[in-house]
């Protein structure tokens, strides 16, 4: 039962840019909480937690949006 193991893709999930819901506050603020962490030289530069804010606005919940899939 040996899965084949596929390479994470790290470095793609924190290069692509999260796309945030427009008058979300939420989203709004771990947007900006991800440019800091994908601006190199920044100090706030940290590409592991990058990737969590990009699955984090990707995940983040919008209730009254109906038929969203
Ligand atoms: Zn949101």
């Amino acid at each position: 039962m040996a899965a084949k193991t596929r390479q994470p893709a790290v470095v793609d999930l924190f290069t692509q840019e999260p796309t945030p819901v427009s008058g979300c506050d939420v989203c709004f603020a771990l947007f900006g909480q991800w440019k800091a962490a994908v601006k190199p030289g920044s100090p706030t530069y940290n590409p592991s937690k990058a990737s969590d804010y990009v699955v984090e606005i990707g995940r983040h919940p919008h209730t009254g949006k109906k038929g969203a899939q």
